[in-house]
């Protein structure tokens, strides 16, 4: 992976202005379905790493995401924070220091299934890997930024009429049909932020 630390510090820039501009949508979500925090909880977090940006960047690639992760789960608290927080532990203890995007896309794949086991979720739960799989499989394919970017936010989208079987929102049973699910949402925009550097 092709990363400076500019690169890495700029991505999370870009990921912090994301949430904290749509972190009130967030809340809206998680208003419907949850306990209406996710947008407080993800603002945190990424204020969090965004504090520590300039330490993060100067590591390793592999070490950096590894902290991100730590960084988040200390700050997101709530149900999201050890599953955002998996992911990035994960793909950064995975990721070989040289790895090409082959490399990154088998690690990603493998963190994903790490967050799946924490939550004890699969896909058609209503969570956020919901985005994470459909995201996996675009850049497996190795699609433009764009592309994966698109494919994020139908994702996130195409929760809205499912039943929620993990999380707050399962306790609302088919109640919880009909609203997009807030990890989900969050996951695309993060996805967003990403991409969106990625197509300059
Ligand atoms: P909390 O529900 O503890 O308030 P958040 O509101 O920050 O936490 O995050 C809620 C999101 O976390 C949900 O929208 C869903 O995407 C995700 N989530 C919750 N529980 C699980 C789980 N067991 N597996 C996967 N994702 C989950
Ligand atoms: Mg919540
Ligand atoms: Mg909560």
């Amino acid at each position: 992976m092709q990363l400076d630390p500019g690169d890495l510090s700029e991505l999370i820039s870009l990921c912090r202005a994301e949430i904290d501009r749509h972190g009130d949508h967030l809340t809206v979500l998680d208003s419907a379905i949850g306990d209406g925090d996710h947008g407080a909880n993800m603002r945190r977090g990424l204020e969090a790493v965004f504090a520590e940006r300039e330490a993060i960047a100067a590591l390793p690639l592999p070490a950096a995401l590894e902290r991100i992760g730590f960084v988040l789960v200390m700050s997101i608290g709530g149900a999201a924070g050890p599953l955002y927080g998996t992911l990035m532990m994960e793909l950064g203890r995975g990721l070989a220091p040289d790895a090409d995007a082959d490399g990154f896309a088998a690690t990603l794949e493998r963190a994903i299934a790490a967050v799946a086991r924490r939550g004890r979720a699969e896909p058609g739960d209503k969570t956020l890997l919901d985005v994470l799989y459909p995201v996996q499989a675009e850049v497996l394919k190795r699609s433009a930024p764009e592309r994966i970017a698109a494919c994020a936010r139908s994702a996130a989208q195409s929760t809205g009429p499912m039943q929620a079987r993990r999380g707050r929102a399962a306790f609302l049973g088919p109640r919880s049909i009909g609203y997009e699910d807030p990890g989900a949402s969050s996951c695309a925009l993060l996805a967003a932020a990403i991409c969106g550097y990625f197509a300059e």
